[in-house]
């Protein structure tokens, strides 16, 4: 495709800070509409690239572009962008209604278009009676609505959020974040999030760009990062992952067949987009897991003992030691005539195919680098 069919995209973009790699070669693609988030933790880059997008830091090299113009190093003023941070940063001496008209009063807007305008953002965030007060007269979560409102009101080609909802306490943090989700599926606005948090990321995003260590690691939709990860760091960063070191020891049907340390054989599902072979890692997520019966199969199964069994809330999560090195945790929906099982008792773990996710070893790989 063509510079012109994304809303934004990256190119081989770099930004080093003397020693330090801030961003390391990003590519990247979002199109019109599209609600996208950078997730990773603190120090991989996220705010860097927001940054770069906004004009508000100029790359070593790389470009961008914004509706299929090069916006490499157009000033910040002359790219049609949005932006909402942590510290919403209103105007503390301005009313509400004046906060919000200010992008419109730069514009050289109207009085009428303004009153206009601001009624009509302040309804879209379901704020409509707060104009004549301070943001000091506010709530936090009032107050970041009013700096989406403000952001919103000039119709910015696409919104950057950096953290937005970083210093609200969790049950506003929920709210807020259906709400915004809500706000870009009925305006139909092109989004750039950034958050280190991915549950936030996975409820808000249409795809989610995982970033680590300055690189960007795999880009995808929600469940896509979540059931097929590419690497082991989008594993364990996305929910929880059971991993397990194992060697392929060849392929049946289609199949990868692995041996685990302890000597199981294990089947997995083949893949096309990640190298693996020899040293590899497999994944399985606790839910996948289930705990046999005596006369239940399963395409995969693990025999250990029950080490601890945690009930939380509709989850009751087990852990099965497989190996002295071998801890696997188990997720199943708690239910009140679930068969009782003594702490040390054996137990069997059956999981399928489908569930069985290669991942190579990069660990591994990188001493077979180094010794070669
Ligand atoms: P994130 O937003 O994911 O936490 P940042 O983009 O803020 O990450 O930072 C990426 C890396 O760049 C970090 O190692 C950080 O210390 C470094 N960095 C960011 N901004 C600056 C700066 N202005 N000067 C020096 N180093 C910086
Ligand atoms: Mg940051």
């Amino acid at each position: 495709m063509k510079e012109s069919e994304f809303k934004l995209k990256i190119r081989d973009l770099r930004k080093t800070y003397g020693p330090v790699i801030a961003v390391n070669n990003a590519n990247l693609e979002v199109m019109e509409g599209e609600f996208l988030t950078l997730l990773g933790p603190s120090g991989s880059g996220k705010t860097t690239m927001l940054m770069m997008v906004a004009g508000l830091t100029l790359p070593d090299s790389g470009d961008i572009w914004i509706d299929g113009k090069v916006a490499t190093y157009a000033p910040s003023s002359k790219r049609d962008i949005g932006m909402v941070f942590q510290n919403y940063a209103l105007f503390p001496h301005l009313t509400v209604y004046e906060n919000i008209a200010f992008p419109l009063r730069m514009r050289n807007a109207s009085e009428p278009t303004i009153a206009g305008e601001v009624n009509r953002v302040l309804e879209l965030v379901q704020l409509p009676d707060v104009g004549q007060r301070l943001p000091s007269e506010l709530s936090g979560g009032q107050q970041q609505r009013i700096a989406l409102a403000r952001c919103m009101v000039y119709h910015p080609s696409i919104i950057l959020m950096d953290e937005p909802l970083g210093a609200l306490d969790k049950k506003l943090r929920d709210q807020m974040q259906l709400e915004i989700k809500h706000l870009h599926t009925r305006l139909g606005i092109t989004v750039l999030y950034v958050t280190h948090d991915q549950e936030e990321a996975m409820i808000m995003s249409d795809r989610i760009c995982v970033m680590n260590n300055s690189r960007i690691e795999q880009v995808g939709a929600p469940d896509e990062l979540y059931f097929r990860p590419r690497t082991v760091f989008v594993a364990s960063f996305l929910g929880e992952s059971n991993l397990v070191h194992a060697e392929v020891t060849g392929s049946e049907g289609g199949r990868l067949v692995l041996r685990t340390a302890n000597g199981c054989k294990v089947r997995a599902l083949a893949r096309d987009d990640v190298d693996v072979r020899g040293s590899v890692l497999f994944m399985v997520r606790p839910e996948s897991l289930s705990l046999l019966s005596p006369t239940d199969q399963a395409d995969n199964e693990f025999q250990g003992s029950l080490r601890e069994v945690i009930m939380v809330g509709g989850v009751t999560k087990y852990y099965v030691e497989i190996a002295d090195d071998l801890v696997i945790a188990v997720n199943i929906l708690t239910s009140r005539s679930h068969e009782v099982i003594t702490r040390g008792g054996r137990v069997r773990l059956g999981w399928s195919i489908d569930d069985t996710v290669v991942l190579s070893d990069s660990q591994a790989q990188e001493q077979v680098a180094l010794s070669a």
